[in-house]
């Protein structure tokens, strides 16, 4: 098999970690041997292995039908699911498209975006402006947005380079290694004047601003400062350009609110959900849009689509998922969890090696340095976090190495405040194996 991700040489020399089985939150191998998921399989389970409620939900929807498609058919599971999402939105997100993964829901916004320029009469609106080293997907689409990035991501871009369409990338708010040179206290999140520039030097060019909504997971975890979602909105909209919410990762109470927008009192005009939305049991997407967008293509088409989009059984799944969001209280779980998160990550910051921890709900970057006053990295050969992790996973916990030496973890809501504890406390373990105290 060819791995997602995966150097092979060094996969296929290393012992492989198997996952047989899972319980809860723990993956199981095949000897026995339990690992406590911290990173939610990518976050995308919400409500741990083995839940009988969506497992029923799938059985029954198959003996009900398979899949029958959405092209110019309907199905009950998806129309009950679109008005479910729609409700649970922010304000004004009243139509639903679905696609099958993050990726695919991202490339939807994507094109309804130009595609509703074009309808307008705009059909120079063309370009795309996304956040430095911002994380949308996969597909040539999705990666073309990755502007202006730091290395590892800059090696995906250099790699496909001549395959992708220009797009331009205004400053991430990353507050440890401010891109602008400004200390918390002298800053008002002056960071977004670099999108203000791009809005004004390009007027009439672009079609919308994408944004991963108050937190770069896969960036490293970072945590945008309060009030800089809503300041990128507030500039979209004087531009009159649209805005897109990837809400992907960040949905379903990972951050605190069932999306990531809300928490800023936003309303995008198109907005993507993944991961998490048949709590991680099928794949399943969806790009939620205004009406004002769904309009400007009511006298044509949207071309767009594929065969599973919208497809019977991850629906159904989807809405048995959000039946036990809703019933087992899952973003007050979340909350509650993330206070734990807070409290256990306190002791972290102390390690002589550990030069930020980043935090948002229950979403946790920890930022390894090799020295913390000047804040310079370990020499890439250290190898640094993967070491760490290599040592947590053989301790029994799974956490995420992100390139410029950050370990990410993302753990369920449904995980237990003690599972949560012995999660962390393994990865400090795990620097000080590595780092030293
Ligand atoms: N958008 C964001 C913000 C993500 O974090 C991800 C995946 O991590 C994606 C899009 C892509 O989703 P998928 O891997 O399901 O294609």
């Amino acid at each position: 098999m060819w791995y997602p991700w995966t150097p092979m040489d060094a996969w296929m020399a290393e012992d492989q970690l198997v996952v047989e089985r899972a319980d809860g939150c723990w993956l199981i191998d095949p000897d026995g041997k339990r690992y406590l998921d911290g990173r939610s399989s990518m976050g995308m389970n919400l409500h741990g292995h083995g839940r009988p409620e969506l497992v029923e939900a799938l059985v029954a929807q198959a003996r009900k039908a398979g899949e029958t498609t959405l092209y110019r058919v309907s199905h009950p599971a998806a129309v009950e699911l679109a008005a479910r999402l729609a409700g649970m939105a922010p304000p004004g997100l009243q139509r639903v498209f679905f696609a099958e993964s993050g990726s695919t829901a991202v490339e939807t916004a994507l094109k309804a975006a130009y595609a509703y320029w074009v309808a307008k009469g705009e059909p120079e609106r063309s370009t795309f402006v996304s956040m430095t080293n911002g994380y949308h997907g996969e597909t040539l689409g999705t990666i073309s947005l990755r502007g202006v990035n730091t290395e590892q991501v800059d090696m995906i871009r250099k790699t496909y380079e001549p395959l992708l369409y220009p797009s331009l990338s205004f400053h991430q708010p990353n507050c440890y290694r401010c891109p602008i040179g400004r200390t918390r206290a002298d800053c008002a999140i002056d960071c977004t004047d670099s999108l203000e520039e791009i809005l004004v030097r390009e007027k009439g060019r672009i079609a919308a601003v994408i944004v991963e909504p108050r937190v770069q997971a896969l960036a490293g975890v970072i945590a945008a400062p309060e009030g800089h979602l809503a300041k990128v909105a507030e500039i979209a909209r004087r531009h009159g350009v649209l805005l897109i919410a990837d809400e992907v990762l960040t949905g379903w109470g990972r951050t605190g609110a069932t999306f990531s927008c809300a928490a800023e009192g936003v309303s995008p005009d198109l907005l993507t959900v993944g991961k998490a939305l048949t709590g991680g049991y099928l794949p399943l997407s969806a790009t939620l849009a205004t009406e004002e967008i769904f309009e400007a293509f009511r006298g044509g088409v949207f071309l767009s689509g594929s065969t599973y989009s919208g497809y019977a059984l991850g629906a159904a799944v989807a809405l048995a998922s959000l039946d036990l969001y809703e019933k087992e209280d899952v973003l007050g779980r979340a909350r509650a969890l993330a206070e734990v998160l807070t409290e256990e990550l306190e002791p972290v910051r102390r390690l002589t090696h550990v030069g930020d921890v980043r935090q948002l709900g229950l979403l946790a970057g920890i930022e390894l340095v090799a020295d913390r006053d000047t804040r310079e990295l370990f020499p890439p050969g250290d190898r640094i976090v993967e070491r760490i992790c290599t040592l947590a996973r053989d301790s029994g916990v799974l956490v995420n190495a992100v390139p410029g030496d950050v370990i990410t973890m993302l753990p369920s809501p449904s995980m237990s405040p003690e599972d949560l504890r012995f999660l962390i406390r393994t990865v400090t373990e795990a620097i000080r194996g590595v780092t030293g105290p």
